[in-house]
């Protein structure tokens, strides 16, 4: 196991030793903290996880007392599943139940992050984390649905909130960035021969790969790839083709099935990075099939594709899923602002202060680590560490909302198996930066919105969705300041690993970064990427915050690592336990919002039945 380094400590300490205050005095200094508008290293941003490496690296147990307070419901972690617990539980059990969510983040929402910036008098929100509902018409459950009705969200919205025809009305195309550390030199190639295959344009798809700064031989491996009357795997029934693709990494697939050179093969290798959280060498083949990826068209075998393209990818507050988490926040505290609904929430104040007042029955506590949970007669007693104080509090009901890989070290009296099922949900690290830039008419002359850089440190940089919602308006002018999303995966590419060991290792080298590492990678391949454009991050950046999520995505079943009965791992880990019962995204298999939501629902339709 790897131990607390350094940096992970001078990272914890930095605000502190820069404030010249203790932790504990920090945190009463600053009544008005906005934690939205706080710029640099956020996500799980120092001093967040110091309590929980501790407790779960170093095996720390803290001195607990006495309960001080007590609750009918407590929930440990205040993401989406958390709040959402707490809001099945008020329903459930009334609105008189006393409720405490603990978070160890100085935000409530988890990995629903809201991010906010202002700039010559405009107040410019981005999304840090959790960032669009995944296909809801077809992937969410009549539960999920029903929540998001009662939270004021109709759908159906999305339609018009969301401009489709900005970026193409300027011209602007997804694009590919070649760095030079892998193809020799910089080249950004607007056009997407994936799209631009979907559309049936060999034509324009030649054209196009002709730009790659590849051999010619690996140019012509590439658009073989697109060729029907291809098949890599003649020869193979219909079935052994479908297992092989399931055995098989899509790097692979690639280079020993296809016969392509390594050169091609990084055309895609960083492809899956936003989705998977892995390189094309950890994904399987079978996977990247349903999500358009070329190299399977001569197969012969019935088109197949991922339930998650049935839908356009629309469903996008300007904070992304935040919205769900504030509008969740506004209905269980509803002293924290006034309003309804989805459309106010967009600009609505948030007063943090009225977050965990004695006077409400449901209170939420941020910068709060729990570290321990065992029942004891009729009570569950909680024990959590807040600005280095440790406390106790005592439940009648626990929700743990928390990451599953933390409950073994908090949960003393867990079963065996249960502990073990639980530590096999290793989440995986990645990094949502924005970046505040005055303008983005270099992305105009460069005649790009999106790029996807396969091999370089950033995988996808775009300009920010175009979503203009609840007096929020999308910036519509070049001229204008806007926000750019990037994404960096860490992990361990190509080094044969499996995909819990690349998580491992990406979220240490995460942890080993400060913010000063991270915005040398982003002011380089900015200006890389963009500087033929006119781009200067000199000039034009007015702000940079790094979502760093050491602890990202939970853990996705792959069928190159895992055996098909996965699933009841799985249910093995998310059984109830006396009066505690377990909920977060986690539980569903998959790092959903909605998955979230129906495993908080579940949790607490556990506890109210025992
Ligand atoms: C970068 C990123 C992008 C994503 N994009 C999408 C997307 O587009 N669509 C989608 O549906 N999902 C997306 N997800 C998945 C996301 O995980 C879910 O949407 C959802 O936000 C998960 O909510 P949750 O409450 O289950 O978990 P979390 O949001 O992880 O909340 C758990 C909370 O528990 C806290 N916690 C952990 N241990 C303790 C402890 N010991 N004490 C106190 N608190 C603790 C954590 O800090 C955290 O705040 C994304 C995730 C990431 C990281």
């Amino acid at each position: 196991m790897r131990r607390i380094s350094r940096r992970d400590f001078l990272n914890g300490m930095a605000l502190t030793v820069a404030s010249g205050l203790t932790p504990a005095a920090q945190i009463a200094a600053d009544p008005a903290r906005y934690p939205p508008a706080l710029t640099e290293l956020r996500g799980q941003h120092p001093g967040s996880f110091d309590v929980a490496h501790r407790t779960a690296r170093a095996g720390e147990r803290f001195r607990l007392g006495d309960a001080e307070e007590s609750y009918d419901l407590v929930v440990v972690g205040g993401g989406i599943s958390g709040l959402a617990a707490a809001w099945f539980f008020r329903r459930a059990a009334g609105a008189n139940s006393h409720i405490l969510i603990l978070d160890n983040l100085d935000d409530f929402g988890g990995h629903a992050k809201r991010n906010e910036f202002s700039l010559d008098g405009r107040r410019i929100i981005g999304y840090g984390g959790s960032q669009s509902m995944q296909s809801p018409r077809t992937l969410y459950s009549e539960t999920a649905k029903d929540l998001l009705r009662e939270l004021g969200v109709d759908i159906g919205r999305f339609q018009t909130a969301f401009d489709h025809n900005l970026y193409p009305s300027l011209g602007l195309a997804r694009g590919i960035f070649f760095g030079r550390e892998a193809f020799g030199r910089d080249v950004l190639v607007p056009g997407d021969p994936m799209r631009i295959a979907a559309q049936g344009s060999p034509q324009s798809l030649a054209e196009l790969v002709a730009a790659f700064p590849i051999s010619q031989a690996s140019k012509a491996q590439l658009l073989a790839l697109y060729d029907f009357q291809r098949d890599p795997l003649s020869g193979h029934s219909a079935g052994e083709k479908r297992a092989l693709l399931k055995m098989t990494s899509y790097r692979d697939y690639l280079t020993r099935v296809c016969g392509c050179s390594a050169e091609v093969a990084n055309c895609f290798q960083g492809r899956t990075l936003g989705f998977f959280a892995l390189g094309c060498d950890a994904v399987p083949a079978a996977d990247v099939r349903e999500f358009g990826y070329p190299g399977f068209a001569g197969l012969g075998l019935p088109a197949e594709s991922a339930a998650e393209r049935k839908e356009p990818y629309i469903y996008h507050f300007p904070d992304g899923n935040a919205s769900l988490a504030r509008l969740l926040v506004r209905s269980l505290v509803p002293a924290v602002g006034a309003g309804q609904g989805m459309d106010d929430i967009v600009l609505a104040p948030f007063d943090y202060d009225a977050l965990d007042r004695p006077d409400h029955s449901i209170r939420i506590r941020l910068d709060s680590t729990c570290v321990d949970v065992r029942e004891v007669g009729d009570n569950v007693l909680v024990g959590y560490v807040r600005a280095g104080a440790a406390h106790r509090i005592a439940a009648k009901h626990v929700v743990l909302a928390c990451f599953h890989m933390m409950i073994p070290h908090i949960v003393p009296d867990l079963p065996e198996p249960q502990r073990a099922a639980l530590a096999q949900n290793v989440k995986a690290p990645l990094v949502y930066t924005n970046v505040l830039v005055r303008n983005w008419r270099p992305w105009i002359r460069l005649k790009v919105h999106d790029i996807a850089a396969p091999m370089s440190f950033h995988s996808r940089v775009a300009l920010d969705f175009p979503v203009s919602l609840g007096g929020y308006r999308h910036p519509r002018d070049p001229a204008e300041p806007i926000v750019l999303h990037l994404e960096h995966v860490p992990g361990a590419p190509n080094s044969g690993l499996d995909a819990r060991s690349q998580f491992r290792a990406g979220t240490a080298k995460l942890l080993d970064m400060m913010f000063v590492d991270f915005e040398a990678r982003i002011r380089d391949e900015l200006d890389r990427m963009l500087g033929p454009g006119g781009f200067s991050s000199a000039r034009d950046i007015g702000a940079i915050t790094v979502n760093r999520w050491a602890h990202g995505y939970g853990y996705v079943a792959n069928s190159l690592f895992d055996r098909e009965d996965y699933e009841d791992t799985i249910v093995r880990a998310h059984q109830p336990f006396g009066r505690v019962a377990i909920a977060n995204s986690d539980a569903g298999g998959d790092a959903y919002a909605h998955l979230a939501i129906d495993e908080a629902s579940r949790a607490v339709r556990e506890l109210l039945r025992s």
